[in-house]
């Protein structure tokens, strides 16, 4: 007889963030996030953006918003798509490892997306609180009130998160934008 299966306890997702700082190679490469969401915008494209880089820092998925339609999709934010891109070219294993850093904190489908492509870390700029501010009511964005944090919380894979950073350089993308 086998035993029954123990009740699956969801981790507690211990935010070590505060204790960490970005070193100077990680901090470029969310600037590259950043200037993924300049590019957007120039593409006339919603001003956000986001990298996957594996554990040694080499990146292997870089995407803009392509939200819009009738030429994008609603659901192709740039962390979403930057996220299913990064799982082409990792192992399960080393999306464990893997960073996402992206120019604004992950709304609750893209946190999804992350969680469900295994990468194991979210580095961001502008929080959604002030991404909020920013958007405000525009339809064309209406950013959730939910950190990225309460939603990882309830998973069963503890995604760590260091963010916001760098959020006066992330905003200015947005500046005049909605
Ligand atoms: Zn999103």
């Amino acid at each position: 007889m086998t035993p029954p299966r123990p009740l699956v306890q969801p981790p507690v997702n211990t935010n070590t963030s505060a204790a960490q700082t970005l070193t100077a190679p990680e901090l470029a490469l969310l600037r590259e996030a950043i200037a993924e969401s300049y590019a957007s915008r120039e593409r006339g494209r919603h001003p956000f953006g986001a990298i996957v880089a594996d554990e040694n820092g080499v990146v292997v998925a870089r995407r803009g918003n392509n939200s819009m339609p009738p030429q994008g999709d609603p659901t192709q934010h740039a962390e979403l798509t930057a996220a299913a891109r990064a799982t082409e070219h990792l192992t399960a294993a080393q999306l464990t490892r893997a960073t996402l850093y992206t120019s604004a904190e992950p709304c609750v489908m893209c946190a999804g997306a992350i969680y469900w492509a295994g990468i194991g870390r979210v580095v961001y700029a502008l929080s959604e609180e002030k991404l909020l501010g920013l958007t405000g009511d525009n339809p064309e964005n209406p950013t959730f009130a939910l950190p990225c944090r309460e939603i990882f919380a309830r998973g069963q894979r503890v995604v760590e998160v260091y963010g916001p950073v760098l959020e006066e350089e992330a905003a200015a993308a947005h500046i005049g934008f909605w």
